[in-house]
């Protein structure tokens, strides 16, 4: 990956161009696992990021920018041929950075890179056009269309949890759509996005099309690049606080933004769901990738009728998900991403305790007597005992941290979950249809899951309401975003 340096760990650099350049000075990433470094990673200056954000300007004149979506949606398939070629380097990168299980990166993050890059092909090459035809003021008529055209240059900052997946979440569409990019992948993260850039030069993308730019946010490579005045577009998922941080930088040369925000999710299970499934659904979404997704439920509320069984299986369920090396196919947990987060997610655990919490399975770190002993491990939580003003049902941990709490009824049952600052996702089980529809008019949230979690699909709307996000992506709502539609009018007499 992007060579070696002639002693310690493998060195990582940035991408401008067609070409991987140092650019500044160098941070080191340590192992999430065990604490060790795994990567010397080169900062983009902020010379760096003007070299990277001129290539992608002059890349946009050259013929790159004189292609029909056709033949974009051809060199995108080519990038996904192409990921899928180099699935063992990206599955290897990817449980570097995150310590996630190599079962996680094989299934999940990997795959949906090239699914990435093979969906917005399609959504591309067959998105609807619209015409209209107008009376004009001598009675003939006009014939009005849209011309769809890229933006220009788009800087697109994403966040360590999902690395692959959220960056090329964002790529895909926004090179379907003729644009150049400049990519920064969080500086806990940086190897898949390495990889990232030798896919696109080996599947010819033209030099320039995508640059990569390693470092930090404020003060450092990602201020750079959204107060570039040469950046057209800001496409940005992280937390709200950042996302506050970047339209303020972004407000200066008035660029468009696209904000996929933090979440503090609701689940609300009914007393008529199948609770199988809905303690089941509930470990997943609750602690998948060390509970480090957006989507994942911090709070769960659960009808007074089963809320004394269903809360006890779920915390013997989330009490009993193996630790494991990642290389173990039955590993079931992971550590956070640094000691750093570790921190703040132990200080959320004390914080639960000084609230009056009853910690009903975990609320501390494991030990192994091993090199783990090294990372950045927690235990997997579950907390009960609370009010919904509570901090912990307010802040968004992004831990594998769940508080569970009793509703009596339907309408207390929104209320509940509608009320936090957040909107991203909510989670229902039940087996009421007229319940399941009710939930997603009710519910403050871009996406309601009925009797499941994570299930997506890349042609349908993904975003926050309140503060998890602005705008929409996915399907046409991402080619609207990564476009601009200039409007002809034409008189036929
Ligand atoms: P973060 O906001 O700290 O960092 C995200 C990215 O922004 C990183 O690349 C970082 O270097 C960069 N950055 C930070 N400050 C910046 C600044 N001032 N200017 C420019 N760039 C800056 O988020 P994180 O800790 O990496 O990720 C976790 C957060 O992401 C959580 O809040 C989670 O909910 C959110 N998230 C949201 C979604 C979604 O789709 N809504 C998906 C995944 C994660």
């Amino acid at each position: 990956m992007a060579g070696r340096a002639p002693a310690g760990p493998p060195r990582l650099r940035n991408f401008v161009g067609g070409e991987f350049v140092d650019g500044g000075s160098r941070f080191t990433k340590v192992s999430p696992v065990t604490g060790e470094p795994v990567f010397e990673v080169a900062e983009a200056s902020r010379s760096t990021v003007d070299d990277a954000v001129a290539a992608a300007r002059a890349a946009l004149r050259g013929p790159w920018g004189r292609m029909g979506e056709r033949e974009r949606a051809e060199v995108l398939r080519r990038v996904a041929d192409e990921l899928e070629r180099r699935f063992d380097d990206l599955v290897t990168a990817e449980v570097a950075d995150t310590g996630k299980s190599i079962a996680q990166a094989r299934t999940l993050d990997i795959p949906r890179g090239a699914a990435n890059f093979r969906a917005f092909a399609e959504i591309v090459a067959t998105a609807p056009t619209e015409s209209f035809t107008t009376v004009t003021p001598t009675g003939g008529r006009a014939l009005n269309y849209a011309v769809r055209k890229p933006v220009g240059v788009v800087a697109v900052i994403v966040p360590w949890n999902l690395p692959l997946l959220l960056l090329t979440w964002k790529v895909a569409p926004a090179l379907a759509c003729g644009n150049a990019v400049v990519v920064k992948p969080s500086e806990e993260t940086p190897a898949s996005a390495t990889v990232l850039a030798e896919v696109m030069a080996a599947a010819g993308v033209p030099a320039g099309v995508f640059n990569l730019v390693h470092g930090f946010g404020p003060d450092s490579t990602g201020e750079f690049l959204t107060r570039h005045p040469g950046v057209d577009a800001i496409t940005f998922t992280g937390e709200s606080a950042t996302g506050g941080a970047i339209m303020r930088a972004a407000a200066d040369g008035v660029k468009a933004v696209s904000f996929e925000l933090g979440g503090k999710n609701a689940g609300l299970v009914f007393a008529d769901a199948d609770l199988d499934a809905a303690v089941a659904g509930s470990v997943r979404s609750s602690f998948t990738n060390g509970g480090q997704v957006c989507l994942c439920t911090e709070r769960l509320y659960v009808q007074r009728p089963v809320f004394e069984e269903f809360t006890a299986r779920l915390a013997k369920r989330a009490g009993e998900l193996a630790y494991g090396w990642p290389a173990d196919e039955a590993t079931a947990t992971m550590p956070l991403i640094s000691h750093q987060h570790r921190a703040k997610v132990l200080g959320h655990y004390d914080l639960a305790r000084a609230e009056g919490a009853e910690v009903l399975t975990g609320g501390g770190t494991p030990t192994f007597g091993d090199a783990r002993d090294g990372g950045s491990y927690v235990q997997p939580t579950v907390l009960t005992g609370l009010g919904p003003d509570a901090r912990t049902n307010r802040e968004e941990i992004f831990g594998p941290a769940v508080h569970v709490a009793p509703f009596d009824t339907e309408d207390e049952a929104y209320a509940l979950a509608n009320g936090t600052e957040y909107g991203l996702a909510a989670t229902v089980w039940t087996r009421d249809v007229g319940r399941a529809h009710r939930a997603g008019v009710r519910l403050d949230a871009g996406i309601v899951w009925v009797n499941t979690w994570f299930l997506r699909d890349l042609r349908t709307p993904f975003g926050g309401v309140k503060a998890s996000g602005i705008g929409r992506e996915g399907g046409v709502h991402s080619l609207n975003f990564y476009s601009e539609l200039t409007n002809v009018c034409v008189d036929l007499s």
